[in-house]
């Protein structure tokens, strides 16, 4: 009788098990997800918790400091981050107050492997918006954490990182893209080389 007890209550946790979050595809420069704003959140559910772990795996796999829904395909306004051990969290329906005068720094986006230009952003921003869970949240950064929460937001309103190059450099961003060899995926039957080329995020 003991063991059967024991089972049943064994079982009780099985229903609230989460599902492992998954690894997503992340989507490349051209995709026309990109460039759509994305739509506020509205329903704070499970879907949503599962599509911010989902972010977090996907982010920290591909050793990115910030995720956009869009970027995995999601048009929807939540992006995660990961600045450092302490800057870490996830943001929804986010509004922005910038602070400061825009300094440029180098910057990259795990949709635009490999490419990185000197982009300037304000070197304060106050984000709020909501947890997964619809409670209050506000981030204030500066230095990365402040650039992270400007790039992401762009993202969720269809803004790339090259969009706020000056000309001269958005002109060599333009000439990397065609020249980049995720530019104009799907088609990976045709191989200039059979070895695997080293992914840099
Ligand atoms: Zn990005």
């Amino acid at each position: 009788m003991v063991n059967a007890r024991l089972r049943s209550e064994t079982g009780v946790a099985t229903p609230t098990r989460r599902e492992r979050p998954l690894e997503r595809d992340i989507r490349y420069f051209g995709d026309p997800v990109l460039r759509t704003p994305a739509e506020p959140v509205t329903d704070f559910d499970l879907e949503l918790r599962k599509l911010v772990d989902d972010l977090n795996e996907t982010m920290l796999a591909a050793h990115g400091v910030g995720l956009a829904a869009p970027q995995i395909g999601v048009s929807l306004r939540v992006f995660v981050y990961h600045v450092d051990e302490d800057e870490f969290g996830h943001l929804v329906n986010p509004m922005l107050k910038l602070e400061g005068e825009p300094e440029e720094d180098d910057e990259g986006c795990l949709s635009l492997p490999g490419l990185q230009f000197p982009t300037r952003r304000a070197p304060r921003a106050i984000a709020t918006g909501f947890d997964m869970h619809g409670e209050p949240v506000t981030i204030e950064g500066t230095e990365l954490l402040a650039r992270c929460v400007q790039h992401e937001t762009d993202h969720l309103d269809g803004i790339l990182f090259i969009d706020r190059l000056d000309k001269k450099q958005r002109k060599l961003a333009m000439q990397a893209i065609r020249e980049a060899e995720w530019f104009g995926l799907p088609k990976p039957e045709i191989k200039l080389s059979p070895h695997q080329t080293a992914r840099i995020s």
